[in-house]
């Protein structure tokens, strides 16, 4: 199968139609029943090909760059589906998955190595360690057997785009194990054409001036056809003695087809029937592959274009990953502006959207798994808004929201402080139990008024209010509504019948105390931001 010249990707189009497609048919009626979304069985697939998609088209708009680059005219009237086709057709030579030349993703020459069952290509399978242990209870053992080439190619550009650390040798991803990737998408509420949000536009929404990709991060002159791919040429190994990979050592693209573990399918041995994972029948049902360690080893200053990162004393990027309790509006300003001391820069595409025309409304969407070493804890994905501010204003605003959020910030530990003392006496030991639900509550009941104020107030900011004229009010409402979430909350779980009957002079005074912090100086010195 080849990866760009056969259909594979699983999409839905704007009436429902479910079909496979194949990359060059992105766009496809586009202006009567366009695809508007990817649309596999599992989210960390779905998030894997608008990836593969985001590389393809930026990888192929470097091979000939026009001097009058132009992002907007291709965003509402997209190049004809004959005409990404041959686009693509310059690299279709690096898509085969099976065969025996090189194989897309998969190690030049690998004679000999350990052989897995294909289930141990999905990211949360259990490791060695993990079935000698029993702690299998993500992926029970067995319950996938064989995967149709749709979803073993969608697995195998998962893994090696996500890696985890997996053993002595096993190298992690291009930007660690379980990177965070932030995308910019159309929100599907307005475009200002009929034609609304697709899965092209999602696509072109995230890639850069060819330009300005090239001389970010990589070796733009080290322009062979395996610096970019790196599977059509032996790998760079990295065993004692091997070799590290750099920044300087390969093309700025390799960064969407970067290639850390050594894997090479086994197409002998395949099996027929159902998919374990999609459920298509197939009579070329791949069941296990080889692997081997000591791939390509990725270190030094990457910047991958579609994830955020913070910088560390010797002004080294670090990638950003999800961290426990998911992904929320907490998050969202350090996801979307920078900080102004440099310790902290959003993914490169999601800076580049303020830039870019105002026609349509714009979201974010931030994904990644939370990774506990080798082990896989959870899959975390979140769509927030976008506003499209400019110079003062923007700074105006990044300053009230960080206000709002550290003022969220208080009233949860008031919370959580509140109902340990309504449920706990001063040296109970319970109250070390991991109180973490109800910050996530607190945080889920808080999210869809926070995102409410900000409208709000960049409303307020583009009708040309400024200062505290724009902010009071935001801040006033938002103090409101911390003031009525914690109470609500301290309520629910602090006047549960059983704990209520036995301590009820405990929870009465934890009440009040809570109430005093609620309207108390320090919330309101931190909400209206007075040092
Ligand atoms: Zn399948």
């Amino acid at each position: 199968m080849n990866l760009i010249d056969d259909p594979w990707i699983p999409v839905c189009r704007y009436d429902g139609t479910q079909e496979y497609i194949a990359p060059w048919q992105l766009t496809a009626q586009h202006s009567t029943n366009p695809v508007v979304t990817i649309h596999t069985t599992r989210s960390d697939f779905d998030s894997a090909l608008m990836q593969f998609l985001i590389g393809l088209v930026q990888t192929t708009s470097l091979i000939e760059i026009e001097e009058d680059w132009d992002w907007e005219y291709p965003f509402f009237d997209p190049p004809s589906s004959e005409a990404l086709q041959t686009q693509f057709a310059a690299i279709a030579h690096a898509f085969e998955l099976d065969g025996d030349g090189p194989r897309f993703m998969q190690d030049f020459h690998l004679p000999e190595g350990e052989t897995k069952e294909i289930a141990t290509l999905l990211i949360e399978a259990p490791g060695d360690n993990g079935l000698r242990n029993n702690l299998d209870h993500f992926v029970k053992r067995g319950q996938v057997e064989g995967m149709c080439l749709s979803c073993t190619a969608t697995a195998l550009f998962t893994l090696q785009t996500n890696a985890p650390s997996g053993g002595v040798g096993h190298r992690t991803s291009l930007r660690g194990g379980g990177p965070l990737t932030t995308l910019v998408r159309c929100d599907p509420r307005g475009t200002e054409d009929d034609v609304g949000a697709t899965l092209w536009r999602d696509v072109w929404l995230n890639v850069l001036d060819p330009d300005r990709f090239l001389h970010t991060c990589g070796n733009a002159s080290k322009n062979q056809p395996q610096d970019i791919f790196p599977w059509l040429a032996p790998t760079r190994t990295s065993e004692k003695g091997g070799r590290d990979t750099t920044p300087d050592d390969v093309h700025p693209a390799q960064m969407f087809w970067a290639m850390p573990r050594r894997i090479r399918l086994d197409f002998e041995h395949v099996g027929s029937g159902h998919c374990d994972i999609c459920g298509l029948s197939s009579d070329a049902l791949v069941t296990q592959f080889v692997t081997k360690n000591y791939g390509v080893n990725y270190v030094g200053a990457w910047l991958h274009p579609l994830t955020p990162h913070t910088f560390d004393k010797q002004k080294m990027p670090l990638p950003r990953h999800a961290r426990p309790g998911g992904l929320g509006y907490r998050h969202w300003l350090g996801l979307v502006h920078a900080e102004r001391d440099d310790t902290r820069m959003p993914a490169r595409v999601v800076q580049a959207y303020a830039n870019r025309q105002r026609k349509a409304q714009l979201r974010l969407h931030a994904f990644g798994y939370d990774m506990d070493n080798m082990k896989a804890r959870c899959w975390y994905e979140s769509h927030m808004p976008l506003y499209q501010l400019e110079g003062d204003l923007r700074r105006e605003f990044e300053s009230t929201v960080s206000t709002l959020v550290n003022a969220a910030e208080t009233v949860r530990v008031y919370l959580v402080g509140g109902i340990k003392d309504a449920w706990f006496g001063k040296n109970d030991p319970g109250r070390k139990h991991d109180m973490s639900f109800i910050s996530q509550a607190f945080w889920q009941n808080t999210e869809g008024e926070f995102y409410a104020a900000l409208r709000h107030y960049a409303e307020a900011l583009e009708e040309g209010e400024e200062g505290l004229e724009a902010s009071l009010p935001v801040r006033q409402q938002w103090h409101e509504t911390l003031r009525r979430q914690a109470l609500a909350l301290f309520d629910q779980w602090a006047n549960s019948e059983a704990i209520a009957y036995e301590n009820s002079r405990r929870i009465a005074t934890a009440h009040n105390q809570l109430q005093k912090n609620l309207y108390g100086p320090k919330l309101c010195k931190t909400i209206l931001d007075i040092r």
